[in-house]
């Protein structure tokens, strides 16, 4: 199916496996997902160790389709990057989360940071600190409350004009963090050479941390430890168990964020959680 590139979508093939068929579907449908209101945003807090305070939460897309129920992003997100699609859907989340932190803030909440999944595509766009800026005038959203996640892949061949983009976000006040670090390619450059604020520890490191296997113990105290010295903030990533969160503490980790807290929650919830853990 890739080889007939975008909007070319008209005619099914019977020679089509189920799988690409799948795929076919799902362009179609992805398509009309903003529109008929099939995305939702759910929050997932993320805890400092050392005072167990909630300190921000990110945001996770959720994508109810009308006839197979919840598709996980891990399968649609590759598809909507394929198609381009990416760019309105992430647009989407930046204004649905700034809604949100309107809608918490006129419950009397007291406001929190919260970070969006940005797509790779977006750092080459060269509209794109525009685009985030008009958001946030719009909504009345200062910058301090938006922090963007970012993966290697993303900076990987574009060095100079994603470095560029960066610097220009971090000026404006919204925070930034490299997510899954470790399994791409991890570049130490990258650490040196790019404005992160944050470094998140991949989960597949944090999986092994108590087996010790393929090393994680080491790899993941070194991180933090290299973290510490460019002054960056370490966030553990899918931490679902206290022996996980025993050693990150040792580590002197910053914080957690993972199951052994909470998964990710619908806003009510998120309200729910916030309210139940500040009593504890
Ligand atoms: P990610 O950014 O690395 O997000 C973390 C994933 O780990 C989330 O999966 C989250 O639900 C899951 N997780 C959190 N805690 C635990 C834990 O303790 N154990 C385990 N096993 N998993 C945990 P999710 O929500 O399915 O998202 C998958 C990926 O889809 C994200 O990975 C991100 O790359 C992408 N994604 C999600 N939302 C967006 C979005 O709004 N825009 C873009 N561009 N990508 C998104
Ligand atoms: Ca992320
Ligand atoms: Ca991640
Ligand atoms: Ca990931």
């Amino acid at each position: 199916a890739k080889e007939q590139g975008k909007n070319k979508y008209k005619v099914f093939h019977t020679g089509m496996n189920i799988q690409s068929y799948r795929t076919f579907l799902m362009q179609n449908d992805l398509r009309k997902a903003i529109a008929r209101n099939e995305f939702s945003l759910v929050y997932q807090p993320r805890v400092h160790i050392e005072s167990g305070k909630v300190m921000s939460a990110e945001a996770l897309l959720r994508w109810n389709h009308p006839e197979w129920g919840p598709v996980s992003p891990e399968e649609f997100i590759p598809i909507a990057e394929e198609m381009g699609l990416i760019l309105e859907i992430d647009e989407w989340v930046l204004k649905s989360v700034c809604e949100q932190i309107n809608r918490w803030k006129e419950l009397g909440l007291p406001s929190m940071r919260i970070a969006i999944n940005f797509s790779a595509q977006h750092f080459v766009q060269r509209n794109f600190i525009d685009q985030i800026q008009t958001i946030l005038h719009d909504a009345r959203i200062a910058p301090e409350l938006i922090e963007i996640e970012i993966t290697e892949t993303a900076i990987l061949g574009n060095e100079a004009i994603v470095s560029q983009t960066l610097t220009q976000i971090r000026q404006m006040g919204i925070m930034i963090s490299l997510d899954d670090y470790g399994t791409g390619y991890s570049s130490l450059t990258y650490l040196k050479k790019f404005p992160f604020d944050t470094i998140k520890i991949d989960h597949s490191f944090i999986q092994d941390l108590a087996s010790n296997e393929n090393n994680s113990r080491v790899i993941v105290e070194s991180i933090i430890w290299l973290a510490r010295q460019l002054n960056m903030k370490v966030i553990a990533e899918g931490v679902e168990r206290l022996d996980q969160l025993k050693l990150l503490t040792e580590f002197q980790c910053n914080e957690v964020q993972g199951y052994i807290y909470s998964k990710p929650l619908k806003p009510e919830d998120f309200i729910k959680f916030l309210s139940a853990y500040g009593e504890q």
